[in-house]
Order: structure tokens, then C-alpha cells, then sequence
């Protein structure tokens, strides 16, 4: 096992992973921007070591930067969070070239689940359902392109190969607009993600979005952890997750984790990783694989009690995965509810000064927060603050843990959406589980 990590992260998720080395009793080293020098995990890590100023670009962006830092300090491994380089396949490498281990999965698994045709590609292989659409890049004549849309059957979206956070795709009503939609999608992609090669699939109308959680080692075996329902989205934004989805059987569950595994298996997958999928009509369709740890890891660990960052990090030191398949048992539900710093009627990222922070706790209630009173939110990274997670028997006694939990949560000095949470946790259709991915972004326009 490593005796230190470093940890190329900020937030929340930089406390989270203090938090595992801790209790794994490993040391752990945050290398930090200026701004976040008197941050909450910067105060509680063995060590801290400053990497740049605030402009991520140049800190916890700066690969170099942080491999010498690790170096320096004398960490065997780097932990990456998510964001920033957690996806960033040559940042992998670079790591692993230096001699030191990348706490996550190997760079080829990144390079070729962060290219959308290859992932879908491997799917189809493994057997995992994927959105019908083009067999991998459209091709160049035109003719052949319209029949793809034709046979696919309208409307289709086109998406970019590489791309990611919601950009990249364009939805196609009717073959009038194919090519034109076509060419414009891949000079964004082009300019955006420096490949222009796209791809296209059956446009779903109002699917929920499922996503598995999955676990693998180094010594052949594989887990799934369950699934969680995240289609309370803005702008492609999660905004409120849970676990397990609402109305999916044990029957589904077993059947599209074992497909998942066998993927893992097929590409030897190494840790955590996320397959995310449009569900829609009781069947379920691969979008994208995420090969990192989430925002919303923390509802499943709710539910299944495996402490997913410690997993990480044991996996990534070459101990097999403490659990089998047979171990993992979901139980009860749980909620996750990101809280931003953002206003409340623009949305608009709100930094500033919190003058004063209390959030809820409790039997069943978790948070995982680097904010505290008077801590001064730099304008230079993500808006997430807290995430206020509940966990209960049943769905319905975790919609009530959460109302209780949220009117406890008081932040004041800067505007966050914790009322909008409130307001949500008392919506009937979310209340009973009925939403599909568009529901919250109809919402805001019916109510805000
Ligand atoms: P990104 O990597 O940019 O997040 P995804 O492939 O995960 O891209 O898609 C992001 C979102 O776009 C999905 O959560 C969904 O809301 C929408 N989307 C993507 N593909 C489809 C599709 N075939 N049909 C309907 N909506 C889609």
C-alpha cells in the first residue's frame, strides 16, 4: 500500500479523498492554487504544496507542475478527482511514465472510452445496448449519410467523437437539415476538441438517464455497485441524483450490471468507472463511459455501504477489490443535492464571502463540504459548495430526510440554490419519480 498520495484536486472531492487516506491510514499531500491556500482541505492534509496561482490552467491544470510536486514531496501516487485532469489520458501516462501510479484507470482505457465511436464500438462487443444509430464515424458522401438518417429514422442528434460537457451535438428534425447540421457540428468539434469526426444516433425523446457504477482490479474481477437516476439536469448539469433509480427491478439491475462488467472485463478496466445510459421504454441505451470517480459517488456508497475513493486507491495499489459481486446489497435510497453557489433566478455563478455556514447532520445525513463560515468562494473554479446527501428505507422517508436536512442548511453572504432544492423536494412529479431528463429544464421555465 502507498504511505503517501498526492491529491491534484480542490473542493469537496479533495477533502473526500483526504478523508479515505485517513481512515487507510496513508498520508496525503494537496497540492493547491494561491486561492485556495487556507481552504478547508488545504488545513486538514498532512502536507500542502502550492502549485500556481488561481487561473487552473496554470495550477491544477499544469501537469508538470504537479508530477514534480508528488515528486518533491515524495508521494507514490496521484489521486485526480474529477474535472481537471481526471479524464486527461497523456496526464495518466505522464504519471505512470514518471514512475509513480495514477489513481484511476490506465490511459489507454481514458484515450479509448473519452473517443465516443471507439467506446460505443467496445459496447457493441461486449454486448452493452448502445442508441442505434451510425456504425461509428458518418462517412464523407453525402448520399450515404442521408441513408443512415433515413434508416435511424428522425429525429437524430450528431455528435462529436470527442467531445464532452454537453457540447458538441446538434439534434436533427428532418433530413432538409441533415448536412447542414452535419458540417456545422464538425467545425465546432474541429475547433472545440481538435477532431472533426462525428457521429449519429436516434434522437430519444424523453428518456431518464441511468447510469451504472462499476468497480475493477487489477486481478480480473469486476463489480457493479448498483445504479443511479440523474436526470434532474440543467444545461446537461446533474442537479439532483439518487440511488437506486426509481422502478428498475432487480432483474434489470443484474442484467445491465453484468453487461457493464463484461465490458470491464473485455477492455481489463482498472477502478472506478461509470457507464451512463439513456433509459427509455424499459430499455436502456450506452451514451458514454465516465473512467473516474463522480460528483454522486457518495449516494451509492449510501446504499451500498463500499467506501468507493478507499476501493480506488486499494485497486490502484494492486489489491484486489474487497468485495464480490455477492457482498454488495443496495439498501434503502438515497438522495445527493448539489448545492452551487449561483443565483437563484439567473443561475449565475455567485462568489464571495460566506459569512455564516451551518449544514444539516444526522442519522442518515451527509455532507461533503469545503465550505465553512467565512470562507471566501473564488470566482475561478466550479460553483459546487456542498453536496448534501440523505439515505433512508425507502424513497419516500428520503424525500422527508431531505426536506428536514435542507431547511437546516443555512449559507449566507452569497446566493446558493438550496431553496430551489426546497421547492423541488415538493414537486409532485419529481416527488413520485415520474421525470425524464427534460423535466427540470421545463420546470425552471414554468416556475422560475
Ligand atoms: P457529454 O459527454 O457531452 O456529457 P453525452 O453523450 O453524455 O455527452 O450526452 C449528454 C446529454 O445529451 C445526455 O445526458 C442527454 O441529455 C443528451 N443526449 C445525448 N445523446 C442523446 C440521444 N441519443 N438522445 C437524446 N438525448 C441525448
Amino acid at each position: 500500500m502507498f504511505t503517501k498520495i498526492l491529491i491534484a484536486n480542490r473542493g469537496e472531492i479533495a477533502l473526500r479523498i483526504i478523508r479515505a487516506c485517513k481512515q487507510l491510514g496513508i498520508k496525503s499531500v494537496i497540492a493547491h492554487s494561491e486561492s485556495d491556500k487556507d481552504s478547508l482541505p488545504v488545513r486538514l492534509a498532512d502536507e500542502k504544496i502550492c502549485i500556481g496561482p488561481a487561473n487552473a490552467t496554470h495550477s491544477y491544470l499544469n501537469q508538470r507542475a504537479l508530477v514534480s510536486a508528488a515528486k518533491i514531496t515524495n508521494a507514490q501516487a496521484i489521486h485526480p478527482g474529477y474535472g481537471f485532469l481526471s479524464e486527461n489520458a497523456d496526464f495518466a501516462a505522464l504519471i505512470e511514465d514518471s514512475g509513480l501510479t495514477f489513481i484511476g484507470p490506465t490511459a489507454d482505457n481514458i484515450r479509448n472510452m473519452g473517443d465516443k465511436v471507439e467506446a460505443k464500438k467496445q459496447m457493441t462487443m461486449a454486448g452493452v445496448p448502445c442508441v442505434p444509430g451510425s456504425d461509428g464515424a458518418l462517412p464523407a458522401d453525402s448520399e450515404q449519410v442521408i441513408k443512415i438518417a433515413s434508416d435511424v429514422g428522425y429525429p437524430v442528434i450528431i455528435k462529436a467523437a470527442s467531445g464532452g460537457g454537453g457540447r458538441g451535438m446538434r439534434v436533427v428534425e428532418k433530413e432538409a437539415d441533415l448536412l447542414s447540421a452535419i458540417s456545422m457540428t464538425q467545425t465546432e468539434a474541429k475547433a472545440n476538441f481538435g477532431s472533426a469526426i462525428v457521429y449519429l444516433e436516434k434522437y430519444l425523446q424523453a428518456p431518464r438517464h441511468i447510469e451504472v457504477q462499476v468497480m475493477s482490479d487489477t486481478h480480473g474481477n469486476a463489480i457493479y455497485l448498483g445504479e443511479r437516476d440523474c436526470s434532474m439536469q440543467r444545461r446537461h448539469q446533474k442537479v439532483i441524483e439518487e440511488a437506486p433509480a426509481p422502478g428498475i427491478t432487480e432483474e434489470q439491475r443484474q442484467k445491465i450490471g453484468q453487461a457493464c462488467v463484461t465490458a470491464c472485463e473485455q477492455m481489463q478496466y482498472r477502478g472506478a468507472g461509470t457507464f451512463e445510459f439513456l433509459y427509455e421504454n424499459g430499455e436502456f441505451f450506452f451514451i458514454e463511459m465516465n473512467t473516474r470517480v463522480q460528483v454522486e459517488h457518495t449516494i451509492t456508497e449510501m446504499v451500498t455501504g463500499v467506501d468507493i475513493v478507499q476501493e480506488q486507491i486499494r485497486v490502484a495499489a494492486g489489491l484486489p477489490l474487497a468485495y464480490k459481486q455477492s457482498d454488495i446489497v443496495i439498501t434503502g435510497h438515497a438522495f445527493e443535492c448539489r448545492i452551487n453557489a449561483e443565483n437563484a433566478q439567473t443561475f449565475l455563478p455567485n462568489a464571495g464571502r460566506i459569512d455564516y455556514c451551518h449544514m444539516p447532520a444526522g442519522f442518515g445525513i451527509r455532507v461533503d463540504s469545503h465550505a465553512e463560515s467565512n470562507y471566501i468562494v473564488p470566482p475561478s473554479y466550479d460553483s459546487l459548495i456542498a453536496k448534501i446527501c440523505v439515505q433512508d428505507r425507502s424513497r419516500e422517508k428520503a424525500i422527508e430526510k431531505m426536506r428536514a436536512a435542507l431547511s437546516e442548511a443555512q449559507i449566507t453572504g452569497i446566493d446558493t440554490n438550496i431553496g430551489l432544492h426546497q421547492r423541488l423536494f415538493e414537486d409532485e412529479v419529481f416527488c413520485e419519480g415520474q421525470m425524464s431528463i427534460h423535466y427540470l429544464e421545463q420546470w425552471i421555465q414554468d416556475n422560475i
